[in-house]
């Protein structure tokens, strides 16, 4: 029995912070109409296929209109892992400036959570990836940004830390949804850097926030898309920076 595998994406899918990350295609399979989706859209479920080839003699020949592209019948395929939101070239992460406050030596840590600190929940995930779609592992994250208050510890590394992608180029983040401080809009800051390249720095911001019409550092490319959980928000946002 010989089977042939072909992949059909047809998913277009919602970037959470970063309209150069939306749609969820096959490296080989570029849709080039997906860069002027709109950011807000959610995902289309993944239609990935394959198509059985029947049981045939060595010998015989296998007609050549069993393989199309056409989905056919369930069939359990493994990909989740491999699909990642994002459309090749993507465009880079939009740089932003960092501000006044931020404070190097931070702990490593993926959770800026601690006892008896007030806010709501959030929960931050995605990728670093290459502008080809790739993902990075190894790649170093440093969050920084105010309390629920809109108070920044700059004498200690209160909601301050670093980490690295893991071996998927995957992080995760646990935080609070920091508060507005004056000038600002709710926003969270970032430094994004391959191991081998350059420093970007940027900033994250809440939907729906009327300081963001007024701020003028905000950039509604880096607006996370905020989903309820059990005890707080979550959110995804991958960052498209250059390897090297
Ligand atoms: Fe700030």
């Amino acid at each position: 029995m010989r089977r042939f595998l072909l992949v059909v994406v047809v998913t277009l899918l919602m970037s959470a912070c970063s309209n150069a990350v939306d749609a969820t295609i096959a490296p080989t399979a570029p849709q080039p109409t997906a860069q002027a989706t709109a950011t807000r859209a959610s995902p289309v479920s993944p239609t990935t296929t394959s198509t059985p080839t029947p049981a045939v003699s060595p010998t015989q020949p296998e007609p050549s209109a069993q393989f199309t592209a056409t989905p056919v019948s369930p069939t359990p395929t493994t990909a989740p892992e491999a699909q990642i939101n994002c459309v090749s070239p993507a465009t880079l992460t939009p740089a932003l400036t960092a501000g006044p406050y931020f404070t190097p030596n931070t702990p490593e840590r993926t959770s800026l959570l601690e006892p008896g600190m007030s806010g709501t929940k959030l929960v931050l995930t995605g990728y670093v990836l290459t502008q080809d779609c790739a993902p990075i592992a190894g790649a170093r994250l440093e969050f920084w940004q105010a309390d629920a208050q809109g108070v920044y510890d700059n004498a200690g590394y209160t909601l301050r830390g670093h980490q690295f992608t893991d071996a998927q180029g995957r992080y995760t983040l646990e935080t609070v949804i920091p508060g507005e401080y004056p000038g600002r809009t709710e926003h969270i800051h970032v430094k994004v850097q391959a191991p081998d390249g350059p420093e970007l720095t940027t900033q994250l911001f809440f939907p729906d926030q009327a300081a963001n019409q007024t701020d003028r550092i905000f950039n509604a490319n880096l607006v996370l898309t905020l989903t309820p959980t059990e005890d707080g928000q979550s959110a995804e946002c991958n960052f498209v920076v250059l390897k090297e």
